[in-house]
C-alpha cells in the first residue's frame, strides 16, 4: 500500500549567514529568517511526511506561538515527525526535493544535503534526491528575498 504527500516551504533571506539547508550550513552572504532555525528544506520535507500519513503539518506539531520552537533544529522536528508516521506502520520509499535559490549554488552541495537527510531519516542515499532552481532573476527568489523548497514522499506500509 503506497501514500504520498507533497511538502512546500518558503522563508525570508536577509543579511547574515550561513545558510541552513537540509541540515547543512552553507557559507553564504544571506540568511534565512524563521521561527525555527529556518531550514526551508527540512521543514517542507516535513510537511510532505506529515501529508503523505494525513497526520497535519509541521505548525500543528510545532507550533510557532511555541517558546520551546524557538531557533529549534529543524533536523529533530523532521526526526520527530518521521517516528509519528513510522507509528502508523509506514516507512519511506523515496522522497524528491527542489530547491529554488537564486544564490548561492547549490549543486556543489547537493550530495551532503542528500546524505544528510538520509542519515537523519535512516535511509539508503539513493532514496533521496535534491533538485535546485535559480529564480531566473525574477519574483521573490531572483531578487534573492526568499529561499523556496518543495518536496514529494512515497510512503509504503
Ligand atoms: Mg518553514
Amino acid at each position: 500500500m503506497y501514500r504520498i504527500g507533497i511538502g512546500h516551504d518558503t522563508h525570508r533571506l536577509e543579511a547574515g549567514g550561513p545558510l541552513v539547508l537540509g541540515g547543512v550550513l552553507i557559507p553564504h552572504d544571506r540568511q534565512a529568517v524563521g521561527h525555527s532555525d529556518a531550514d526551508v528544506l527540512l521543514h517542507a520535507l516535513t510537511d510532505a511526511l506529515l501529508g503523505a500519513a494525513a497526520l497535519g503539518d509541521i505548525g500543528d506539531l510545532f507550533p510557532d506561538t511555541d517558546p520551546a520552537n524557538r531557533g529549534r533544529d529543524s533536523g529533530e522536528m523532521l526526526r520527530l515527525a518521521y517516528e509519528k508516521v513510522q507509528a502508523t506502520g509506514a516507512t519511506i520509499a523515496n522522497l524528491d526535493c527542489i530547491v529554488f535559490a537564486q544564490r548561492p549554488k547549490i549543486t556543489p552541495h547537493k550530495n551532503a544535503i542528500r546524505q544528510r537527510i538520509a542519515e537523519l531519516l535512516h535511509l539508503e542515499t539513493d532514496c533521496v534526491n535534491v533538485k535546485a532552481k535559480t529564480g531566473e532573476h525574477v519574483g521573490p527568489v531572483g531578487r534573492e528575498e526568499a529561499i523556496m523548497a518543495e518536496c514529494i514522499v512515497l510512503l509504503t506500509r
